[in-house]
């Protein structure tokens, strides 16, 4: 197998991601059909850990799934006005079917609030039908001009929840629990920190009243929008007639949500935390948590440590641990070892005929501190209680990751007082995550965003950004009332 070389991220961060990604055999361009992606196995068995985390914290809110239509009416699309602007141009349209023209044509969905509105609207009647709850696992496509494998491509597979309720205030109120979900999982599955907000006006998603997001920070300085959650008001109820009997007898429309993550979460993680050497993954996403490498010489060796590797494979199997033994005959322990660092494992243990006469294993972890003479440091473990053992070596790893993201986010994260300083920061391709004032206005936004590419990632939550204080924009100099996000973004 060729081995593949990845690019340092001082050298091209662009090129060092797609070889991240080729090196731990995650995705490919699908070519064949633009801006689309293939997902191998292992990036896959990622995003199936993803789901499973994110798929139980829904069903402990209420939530329940089903699965609606992949086409939708065209005529659906345009009841509600600024839904259709905003998606217009990035519909991609089936005119036919089955040989004919069809006489409607249907869009492929970009998402599904017009189809859902349509049933709530039958599925819906009293005030006791409410809330209604329901989320979908499915593709989606956005016929979108730049693409960039997991981060942005045309159809992309993710999680919609769609939620209809009595009250404004209840629907607030699932936009903000759901939002809250979506950082629980961040910080503690995907160990990358995020920054709760609203989107500007100008950010917000087509149709909606109020968009809330998380934005993640990539190495490069770059923010990522991670989740959404929206807050859709009555728009939607209006436009697809979704009305209940309230308990005094009137008719009115619901209040309507929806939220989102999708397979963009796979690149925010490799981004967060992948290394020079390659992927480098929080083991609650690890496929694999603990891959055994046998070492031996000859063939009456071989028998013996692979009966122990199986051995202790099955063991720590029994202790919760995702464990593979890697025994093809025909590749060299060094290049199992390579293969296995860049598809992130984060534990590799070796054995030989040594370490099974001595009761012990040794381990490198996949970010193994470094001894005096540039090596890896190894760490020899007790066969004894080894499941124990590595779990704590797992839960180190996985803490070890959040406080190094964390760390990463601080320390380039400032607070700009001036235009200078501001433009300073973006220049030459640089980003970080800044704080300043804006004086609440789209001109403004769009004229910081043509000069400097930064464009305002959200109004931060009091407890994720900084203390609320009033102050004058960077731009324009008029009053502002409190900083926002900024940041270059993909
Ligand atoms: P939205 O419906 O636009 O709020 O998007 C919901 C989620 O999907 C957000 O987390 C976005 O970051 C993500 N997303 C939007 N467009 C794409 C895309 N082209 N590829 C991958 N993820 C996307």
């Amino acid at each position: 197998m060729a081995q593949q070389h990845i690019t340092s991220r001082a050298d091209d961060y662009a090129q060092w991601y797609q070889d991240v990604i080729a090196g731990g055999q995650l995705a490919e361009a699908a070519g064949v059909v633009k801006g689309c992606m293939v997902i191998r196995p292992h990036g896959y068995a990622i995003w199936e850990k993803m789901q499973a985390d994110l798929d139980r914290r829904f069903k402990e809110t209420g939530h329940e799934n089903a699965a609606f239509p992949l086409l939708i009416p065209m005529s659906f699309i345009t009841k509600e006005a600024e839904h259709v602007e905003g998606f217009a141009p990035e519909l991609a349209v089936v005119t036919q079917a089955g040989g004919k023209e069809l006489e409607e044509p249907y869009a492929i969905r970009p998402t599904s609030e017009t189809i859902i509105g349509h049933f709530f609207s039958k599925w819906i009647d009293s005030h006791r039908d409410l809330p209604l709850l329901i989320n979908q696992w499915a593709n989606v496509m956005r016929w979108e001009l730049r693409t960039r494998l997991f981060l942005r491509t045309s159809e992309f597979l993710w999680q919609e929840g769609h939620t209809a309720h009595a009250s404004h205030a209840e629907a607030q109120e699932e936009v903000a629990r759901m939002l809250d979900v979506y950082r629980d999982f961040a910080h503690e599955v995907m160990a990358m920190p995020v920054i709760r907000g609203v989107k500007t006006a100008n950010e917000r998603f087509a149709g909606a009243v109020e968009t809330r997001c998380i934005e993640a920070y990539m190495q490069d300085g770059k923010a990522l929008q991670a989740g959404t959650s929206h807050d859709l008001g009555q728009n939607f109820g209006k436009a697809f007639d979704v009305t209940f009997q309230n308990a005094e007898g009137q008719r009115e429309h619901v209040w309507q949500t929806s939220w989102g993550v999708s397979t963009r979460l796979v690149g925010a993680l490799i981004m967060t935390h992948s290394d020079d050497e390659g992927l480098v993954l929080p083991p609650k996403l690890a496929p694999i948590h603990v891959v055994i490498v046998p070492i031996y010489r000859k063939d009456e060796e071989k028998a013996e440590v692979l009966e122990a590797a199986h051995r202790i494979a099955s063991e720590l199997r029994d202790d919760g641990l995702a464990v593979k033994v890697d025994d093809r005959d025909a590749v060299k322990p060094g290049a199992k070892y390579y293969e296995w660092e860049r598809k992130g494992v984060p534990v590799r243990i070796e054995l030989g005929p040594r370490d099974i006469a001595d009761n012990a294993v040794m381990i490198k972890r996949r970010l193994a501190e470094i001894d005096e003479r540039g090596k890896p440091i190894k760490e020899k473990l007790s066969m004894d209680g080894l499941g124990v053992a590595l779990g704590k070596v797992l839960d180190e790893l996985q803490s070890g990751l959040f406080t190094a993201a964390q760390q990463r986010l601080a320390d380039n994260t400032v607070h700009v007082d001036s235009w200078d300083d501001f433009v300073d920061v973006f220049k030459d391709g640089g980003s970080k995550f800044v704080y300043a004032h804006w004086d609440g206005t789209q001109e403004t936004e769009l004229a910081i965003k043509n000069e400097t590419k930064a464009t305002i990632r959200c109004l931060p939550y009091a407890e994720d950004g900084p203390a609320a204080e009033a102050g004058t924009c960077i731009k324009t100099g008029k009053p502002s009332a409190q900083r926002v996000l900024f940041a270059k973004n993909y």
